[in-house]
């Protein structure tokens, strides 16, 4: 029998990415969310990819994604394969464009944002720091006259056409999950008038194309998800990945860690001189794998991790945990 055509060429082995934005240097969330993401794969022996995803987001500054890298190294993590540099090779994506097109499943979409939040009488997306967020695009405003055509402006937006209804899947960490992307976001934006994949297909055509089987990433993207499963089914890409979403490490008010809450980045930490091994310790701690925060190795934190012992909670990043990072008591 002939291979499905769009079957990706890796073998049956299990395949995770670690996928950072190099928009911002990562901070005790991201490494969290990465640690525990290495040390599951490493425990079931799937394949690490390291793609750095430098599409999303504000333009990316010269030097940071070797940062990038560079501090992931110093965490002690490892990988089998790239890095891979999402921006390096857009063809698999604008070839999903001409299927979604061709299907009319996708069409070009010139409203500003203005526009749309005004006619949807919704002013933002509740979450602005996640890849993910997006202003509501009401139905009223899609197009009559859908039809088959070509991608043949990739200068504008297009925006995926929603089905009606809801996904359902299931989550390794979050259990039981159904959405609908239909109500909530409406038609997505696919690809954007600058000439790029936009966050939601980026990721699929990626994680398809490198043979992901298993994503991991922090809960933020929990709301991605059946997008990005729409996305897989329009595309007849299989198989469609397992998903985990692990809690993310919020700051004392309850929001995603950011500046605001002090100098959280991994660089200002290793520059202070705190060792790698202080900043997993208080990871660990979070994790539940001890009881308080004391100093661990990678291989330490690999061997006892427990994927089902981890609170459900997000974390809070305290000052008490600043200074033990900075001081170690
Ligand atoms: N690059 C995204 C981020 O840093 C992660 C995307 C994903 O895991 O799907 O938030």
């Amino acid at each position: 029998m002939a291979e499905h055509p769009e079957k990706p060429a890796h073998g049956p082995r299990e395949a995770t990415r670690l996928a950072p934005s190099p928009t911002g240097a990562l901070h005790l969330g991201n490494a969290r969310t990465f640690l525990v993401t290495w040390a599951i794969a490493r425990q079931r022996s799937w394949r690490i990819i390291l793609r750095i995803e430098d599409l999303d987001g504000p333009r990316v500054k010269p030097g940071a994604i070797e940062s990038c890298i560079d501090t992931l190294r110093w965490l002690g993590l490892d990988w089998d394969e790239g890095p891979t540099i999402q921006s390096h090779d857009l063809a698999p994506h604008a070839d999903a464009m001409h299927t979604l097109a061709s299907r009319a499943l996708a069409y070009p979409c010139e409203l500003t944002r203005t526009q749309i939040d005004e006619a949807a009488n919704a002013p933002h997306a509740p979450d602005p720091g996640s890849p993910g967020a997006e202003s509501r695009f009401p139905p009223e405003l899609r197009p009559t006259d859908l039809a088959p055509r070509a991608f043949d402006n990739p200068d504008t937006n297009w925006r995926f056409l929603v089905p009606p209804g809801e996904v359902t899947f299931h989550d390794a960490f979050a259990g039981p999950v159904a959405q609908s992307p239909g109500a909530t976001v409406g038609d997505f934006v696919v690809w954007t008038k600058r000439a790029q994949p936009a966050y939601q297909l980026a990721v699929v055509v990626d994680d398809h194309r490198q043979g992901v089987t298993q994503v991991v990433r922090g809960d933020d993207l929990l709301d991605s998800a059946a997008r990005q499963l729409l996305l897989y089914r329009a595309l007849g890409l299989a198989p469609e990945p397992t998903h985990t979403h692990l809690p993310l490490v919020v700051g004392p008010d309850g929001r995603r860690l950011a500046k605001r809450h002090g100098d959280t980045r991994l660089t200002a930490y290793r520059q202070a001189g705190v060792p790698a091994e202080r900043v997993l310790g208080l990871l660990a701690h979070w994790c539940a794998l001890l009881p308080a925060p004391e100093p661990i190795t990678p291989a330490g934190f690999c061997s006892a991790f427990k994927l089902a012992s981890m609170p459900p909670e997000r974390v809070t990043f305290t000052e008490e945990d600043d200074r033990w990072l900075r001081t170690g008591s």
